[in-house]
């Protein structure tokens, strides 16, 4: 994920009637209207309903499995698209109506999972192997998680929390999303700042440039703003969007599922989501990251003096006398990247087309796995999206579909995310399919952008590749601290001249790509990873302690935390206010980024000699991504590594200069 900002992956899961062997792409159903996702909706609850009656009706243990799998395919059937167009359809309408839906739902999964007749059956099931063994003790943990075993006014008050929750979750995602904060500025004080950044941007009364937070703005304007004054203002904006209301938001947010994890004993409800996770406890993760800090403490305080003096000598004061502000630290870390590596990230867009960009990562696809993509017709959510089949290359056997969103526009997503549309199951013969989202700009992207990228298709591919029997099992339902992994894995496949090549294949009209410039930008990517880890370490650790023992109020609690680190707390600003992570679905796992990195780079020592071998894709492919969840995360690392895993090219990748 990226540096600085919160990255990557919000997989917003849904979480069932077998369908036929679909050997065509999957056709996005249209939502023109919020009284048409109501009717679907509908349809949708009612067919659960009776799956759910069915069921808790069954004879014994022995359809129960594929029963509650074939419940997971109709709930993603509706919820698939819904919970993507929540956050990307232009009309408000659909996109409320999407969320009213996602409401109703978990208020009806609720309820399932207390189903004691439900959960009698699930443990009546005899497992053939292992696959339905994992499926059935994960079934039984999302019960018992839902207090099935509870009494009854506790199941109540869990049922209700779980509501709340749900809308409280919305409404913290809704106030980012809709902000339409502009900041003005001159063009003197848009002084460094690329003209094509803000030229087209809508003008005030004054004939200032409005210049807006999403991140084809903010980003050029925090790393090449030469007056600081210019930079502060943008970054107060950027960092306090969402305001006091979803500060509020997330201090009843963490006080609810603290209630929650209490109804069931746990003091933390760190401890009581970690209890399900690779990591197993809030004080193993606590001390993993507090190892992470400790090896890379004097790195960025070197950093950070290297910044200093950056800024010293622009200013023209003395050292001692000045300090790096937080609004300081993108644009300084740039400049020195530029003077020492001579990189300059706005320099590829040149190279680095859109739409080539795309074809690339396509083509690493079909060089590394044997996966063929190819462009599908159809009618989306709106005209820039598109429809691409995904088929093995060798047999030409369909295997899913992927649809891409690239550019910004109002109201959309501003990260970059993948939404598994649909799992895979080989049992009901579906085939997944998953919609990848980022905002790029139309002229091209920086060479970090295609690490984006290609972070993100490596969730798409976990989705597209995965072949397990359940679709409960399939791709990202993985351990959530896994899960960061093979997106994570690929994102240094970009600095490596032989992988670059295959965009000259892909786009022959496309400049070729200088190769000194990314061997320099390979140098330059490790500069200040210092700063940029321990700010990760800063944002988990929070997470960790908003969810774990000790209860406090999320705003004192992150003024005391970033106040403890070098740059300190910047008094007024709101950072938790945009921290949707964890306010949604990472609560208690931010964590898991560093988690999941130390695994990727531990994958990566596999193709160390050639990141493009196709014997060592295949072997990935049929490891770690075909599984999903149907093994242990351990288990994939070791059949594929040939040796159980370990953190020793993730230490040594913390020290690389
Ligand atoms: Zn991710």
């Amino acid at each position: 994920m990226r540096s600085t900002r919160l990255g990557a992956l919000a997989l917003l899961l849904a979480c069932t009637g077998a369908t036929a062997f679909a050997a065509a792409p999957y056709v996005f159903p249209a939502y023109n209207d919020a009284p048409h996702v109501n009717a679907d909706c509908k349809r949708m609850l009612d067919d659960l309903k009776r799956s759910a009656a069915e069921i808790a009706a069954l004879p014994d243990g022995g359809k129960v499995l594929a029963a509650l799998d074939a419940m997971q395919l109709r709930a993603e059937d509706t919820l698939g698209p819904l919970g993507l167009l929540t956050s990307v359809h232009p009309a408000k309408p659909v996109r409320d109506a999407s969320d009213a839906c996602d409401l109703a739902y978990q208020g009806f999964n609720a309820s399932f999972l207390q189903d004691a007749k439900v959960y009698a059956k699930l443990k009546q099931v005899v497992p053939a192997d292992a696959i339905d063994a994992r499926l059935q003790r994960d079934q039984l943990d999302a019960f018992e998680d839902s207090g099935v075993a509870l009494p009854a006014a506790k199941q109540q008050r869990a049922r209700r929390i779980t509501t709340e929750l749900t809308g409280l979750q919305q409404r913290f995602d809704r106030r980012i999303r809709e902000d339409k904060t502009r900041v003005p500025f001159t063009e003197a004080e848009l002084q460094g700042v690329p003209p094509a950044v803000w030229r087209s941007a809508p003008r005030d009364a004054k004939g200032r440039y409005r210049i807006g937070l999403d991140y084809p703005s903010l980003d050029p304007v925090m790393q090449k703003a030469d007056l600081g004054s210019t930079r502060e203002r943008l970054w107060r904006a950027a960092i306090s969007k969402g305001g006091l209301p979803n500060i509020a938001t997330l201090g009843r947010i963490a006080a609810l599922r603290r209630e929650y994890a209490a109804l069931f004993g746990f003091s933390s409800y760190a401890d009581f989501v970690l209890r399900r996770r690779m990591v197993k406890d809030e004080a193993t993760a606590t001390a993993f990251l507090a190892e992470v800090q400790s090896a890379v403490r004097q790195r960025e305080l070197a950093d950070l003096a290297l910044l200093r003096d950056a800024k010293a000598a622009q200013l023209k004061t003395a050292p001692q006398a000045t300090t790096v502000q937080r609004w300081d630290v993108s644009y300084y870390t740039e400049r020195l990247r530029e003077a020492s590596y001579a990189v300059d990230q706005e320099a590829f867009r040149a190279y680095l087309p859109p739409e080539p960009s795309l074809d690339f990562v396509f083509a690493l696809a079909q060089r590394m796995f044997g996966v063929r993509f190819a462009p599908v017709e159809q009618t989306l959510w709106h005209p820039r999206a598109r429809a691409f089949s995904v088929s093995d290359g060798q047999s030409g056997t369909l295997l899913g579909t992927l649809f891409v969103d690239l550019y910004p526009r109002p109201d959309k997503y501003n990260h970059a995310a993948v939404w598994p549309i649909r799992n895979v199951s080989t049992l009901a013969g579906r085939l997944p399919s998953a919609a990848l989202v980022v905002n790029f700009n139309d002229k091209g992207l920086t060479l970090g952008e295609l690490e984006t990228l290609l972070h993100e298709f490596g969730h798409a591919l976990h989705g597209l590749l995965s072949s397990t029997r359940y679709a409960s099992q399939g791709g990202s339902s993985v351990k959530w601290d896994f899960v960061e992994a093979p997106s994570q894995m690929l994102e240094d496949w970009v600095y490596d001249p032989k992988v670059l090549a295959v965009m000259q294949q892909v786009c022959p009209a496309c400049k070729p790509l200088p190769a000194e410039m990314v061997e320099r930008a390979g140098r330059a990517r490790h500069f200040a990873k210092g700063i940029a880890t321990s700010r990760q370490l800063l944002f988990a650790g929070y997470d960790l302690a908003l969810y774990g023992r000790k209860r406090e109020l999320p705003l004192p609690l992150w003024d005391r935390m970033e106040g403890a680190t070098p740059l300190g707390h910047v008094p007024g600003t709101l950072f938790p206010a945009g921290f949707s992570h964890i306010a949604t679905n990472y609560a208690a796992g931010y964590y898991g980024y560093m988690w999941s990195l130390a695994i990727a780079e531990d994958l990566r020592t596999a193709f160390a000699a050639d990141k493009l071998d196709p014997a060592v894709g295949r072997r990935y492919r049929e490891t770690v991504l075909a599984n999903g969840s149907q093994v242990a995360p351990e288990e994939l690392i070791e059949r594929f590594l040939g040796r159980p895993g370990n953190r020793d090219a993730f230490f040594k990748s913390l020290n690389q200069q």
